[in-house]
C-alpha cells in the first residue's frame, strides 16, 4: 500500500464543484489584485479567530518579514525565538539586519522553552517569536508575562497552528501580531503560496496593509518602504471555500492523533506527542521520537509509507547563519531532536486502512528490532 504524507488531491476532489466554482467566477470578474474574495476572507479568517484585523499577503514567510518591518525592526535589534523550527522563522529576522537570539525547546512539547528566555534578554532585544509547532501552541502566557515585563514585541508564527487553542483562546490573538502561512500542505492550504497577518493593533495594522502595496494607502503616493506582498484573489476564493470545513478537519487530525497515540503507547522506544491537557493541539504534524529514526524511515519507505522530518538541522546548525557564531552544542535539546524525529502520514482525508497500515508497519518495525 503507498501511503503519503500528505496530498492535497483528495481534498480539492472532495470539493471540485465548489471550488471551481470560485475560481471560475474570479476568472470571468478578472479581480485578481485585492479582490472581493480576499476582503472577505480576510473578514471570515477575522471573524473565525477573534482578532481585529486579518490581512492578507502572499505567503508565511513574508507575513513574517512584514510583521517584523511593522514593528521596526532595526539592523543589529535581537529577536528571541526557537531554534528547532523551519528556516522561515529566522530569515525574516537576518533579512531585516536583526538577530536570531536562540533559546532552547521543551523536549515535550518542542517549543521554545519560556524559562530560558529572560536571562538572553538584552538592551537590544526587541521581540519575542514563539512558533506553535507542529499544531501545538507554545506557553503564550509565561512569554506575555515577560513580554510585558520588558516592553517586548511579541509575534506569534502560527504557520502550523492555524485554528489551535491555548486554554480555550485561538492562537493568532494572544501577540501583537501572528503570522499565518496557507503554503499547500498546511492545516488550511491554498494552491500555491499564500499567507495571513492578525493584530488587534489599529495602528499595527493600518502599516500592515500599506507595507504589502509598497507602503502606500493612495496610490503611487509612498510614505514608507514597503514591498509586494499581497495574497492572491484566486487562492482567497480557493480559501474561502475550504475555510468552512476548517473545524472538521482538525477534529479528524485530532482523531488520527488518538489512534496513532493508543497504538504506539508501549512500542519500542517511541515517544508520542505530548499535549499540555490546556492545549488545543490540531496536529498539523504527527510527529514521533525514536533512538531509531532513519532504521525506521527507510523501513516505512519500503513498506510504501512516506514520513519526513521537520527538522533535521537547527537553525543555529545551519550553514546560511553560519556568521550569526552559534556552534554544536549550544541547544543540545534542539540537536537531540532533530536526530529523533520523525512525521508520520497525517491529513484529514487519510483513510483508516491507510492509518491501520502505518500503525502495524511500525509494530512490525519494533517486533523484528526487538
Ligand atoms: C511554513 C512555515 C513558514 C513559512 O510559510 P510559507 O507560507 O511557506 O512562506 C514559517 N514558519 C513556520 C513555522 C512554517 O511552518
Amino acid at each position: 500500500m503507498e501511503v503519503p504524507i500528505f496530498t492535497p488531491v483528495r481534498q480539492y476532489m472532495n470539493l471540485k464543484e465548489e471550488i471551481d466554482l470560485a475560481i471560475q467566477k474570479i476568472l470571468s470578474k478578472g479581480n485578481f489584485i485585492l479582490g472581493d474574495e480576499v476582503r472577505e476572507f480576510e473578514e471570515s479568517v477575522a471573524q473565525y479567530l477573534g482578532v481585529k484585523h486579518a490581512i492578507g499577503v502572499a505567503s508565511g514567510t513574508d507575513a513574517l518579514q512584514i510583521a517584523l518591518m511593522a514593528i521596526g525592526l532595526k539592523p543589529g535589534d535581537e529577536v528571541i525565538t526557537t531554534p528547532f523550527t523551519f528556516v522561515a522563522t529566522a530569515e525574516a529576522i537576518v533579512l531585516l539586519g536583526g538577530k536570531p537570539v536562540y533559546v532552547d525547546i521543551d523536549e515535550r512539547t518542542y517549543n521554545l522553552n519560556p524559562d530560558l528566555i529572560e536571562e538572553k534578554i538584552t538592551e537590544k532585544t526587541k521581540a519575542i517569536i514563539p512558533v506553535h509547532l507542529y499544531g501545538q501552541p507554545a506557553e503564550m502566557d509565561k512569554i506575555l508575562d515577560i513580554a510585558r515585563k520588558y516592553n517586548l514585541y511579541v509575534i506569534e508564527d502560527s504557520a502550523q497552528a492555524f485554528g489551535s487553542e491555548y486554554k480555550g483562546r485561538k492562537v493568532c490573538t494572544f501577540g501583537d501580531i501572528a503570522c499565518i502561512s496557507f503554503f499547500p500542505t498546511k492545516n488550511l492550504g491554498a494552491f500555491g503560496d499564500a499567507g495571513m497577518i492578525t493584530t488587534n493593533n489599529d495602528e499595527l495594522a493600518e502599516k500592515i496593509k500599506m507595507i504589502r502595496v509598497h507602503g502606500s494607502k493612495i496610490k503611487y503616493n509612498h510614505e514608507i518602504i514597503g514591498f509586494n506582498s499581497r495574497l492572491d484573489t484566486i487562492q482567497a476564493g480557493i480559501l474561502l471555500v475550504k475555510l468552512k470545513y476548517l473545524d472538521i478537519w482538525n477534529e479528524r487530525r485530532i482523531e488520527i492523533a488518538k489512534r496513532y497515540n493508543g497504538a504506539f503507547k508501549d512500542v519500542g522506544d517511541i515517544v508520542i506527542p505530548y499535549s499540555e491537557p490546556y492545549n488545543k493541539h490540531i496536529y498539523h504534524q504527527y510527529t514521533i521520537r525514536t533512538k531509531h529514526r532513519d532504521e525506521l524511515a527507510q523501513f516505512l519507505k519500503e513498506k510504501g509509507i512516506q514520513t519526513a522530518v521537520h527538522y533535521p538541522i537547527p537553525l543555529h546548525l545551519q550553514r546560511a547563519f553560519s556568521n550569526l557564531g552559534y556552534k554544536q552544542g549550544d541547544f543540545p535539546i534542539s540537536e537531540r531532536c532533530s536526530k529523533e524525529v520523525l512525521s508520520l502520514p497525517m491529513f484529514p482525508e487519510l483513510k483508516d486502512e491507510e492509518i491501520d497500515y502505518v500503525i502495524e508497519s511500525i509494530r512490525e518495525f519494533f517486533k523484528i528490532k526487538g
